[in-house]
């Protein structure tokens, strides 16, 4: 088997798939005639590099069966349809310093976007909702209002860190795409029409905000934790270093 980068979608972390974490299996099915003609089933495993993960990801393909000729002449021809068994769906794993509900709300939205995109793009209208009133403390009724609640205080620089004219023209931008862009300026948990792509810049925006705000905030105070540690070490040690000075110089005899 060829061998390929491959990046664990429960852990995000980078490695290469090998015999040794990658299974498939292609199996022709024996059936009387169907309407889609000779199919078959592939299915992929790969288990996790990463210690702390070893999770398994598993993915299921119906295919066409062609040249069924003779011993060896099988073989696998167009893809009819993919499943993606586990993990369910293609959410990024977020990390701890997001708030819970937001991320539950961003993990369904992922779970669902093929399923249902206009449910998907509910959830994940939500879930930005609910960053804004979080992270930048506005809370107005309609996310229409909290947006350009959000520009202004952009513009009198009293939007918290990371809170750019940027972001604040992603949203923008995402609520011109159609139906998202007619409806997210009245009441979030109305139902409209969405299609799989509009749902998924929504979940992409998520993404996005996600980074920008939450996880650059974590680092941030992070960095500045470990700066004040830094400079509260060195002054305990000069604090020590001065007592020790003048315990010496207590100890040294007068000189006449
Ligand atoms: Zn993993």
């Amino acid at each position: 088997m060829t061998q390929f980068n491959w990046t664990c979608p429960h852990c995000s972390r980078r490695q290469i798939a090998t015999e040794a974490n990658r299974h498939a299996d292609l199996n022709y099915l024996y059936l009387t005639p169907l309407d889609l003609g000779d199919v078959g089933v592939k299915l992929v495993a790969y288990s996790c590099l990463n210690n702390n993960c070893k999770k398994l990801t598993l993915y299921a393909y119906l295919h066409e069966w062609i040249n069924r000729a003779g011993p060896g002449q099988n073989k696998f021809g167009d893809q009819i349809r993919e499943w993606r068994l586990l993990p369910e769906s293609s959410a990024i794993p977020q990390p701890d310093c997001i708030p819970r509900p937001l991320v539950a709300d961003y993990y369904e939205a992922c779970r669902i976007r093929d399923l249902s995109p206009k449910a998907s793009a509910t959830l994940a209208r939500r879930c930005l909702q609910g960053m804004i009133r979080d992270f930048c403390g506005i809370a107005k009724g309609t996310l229409d209002a909290e947006i350009k609640e959000l520009r202004t205080k952009i513009d009198s620089g009293q939007a918290p860190a990371g809170v750019t004219h940027e972001s604040a023209e992603a949203i923008d931008q995402v609520r011109s795409i159609g139906n998202i862009g007619a409806h997210m300026e009245r009441d979030i948990n109305l139902i409209v029409e969405v299609d799989p792509g509009e749902a998924q810049a929504l979940i992409e925006l998520i993404e996005m905000l996600f980074e920008e705000w939450y996880v650059a905030r974590h680092n941030r105070r992070h960095r500045l934790a470990k700066i004040a540690a830094i400079a509260a070490d060195k002054k305990a040690k000069i604090a020590e270093g001065k007592a020790e000075l003048t315990k010496n110089a207590a100890r040294e005899p007068t000189r006449e």
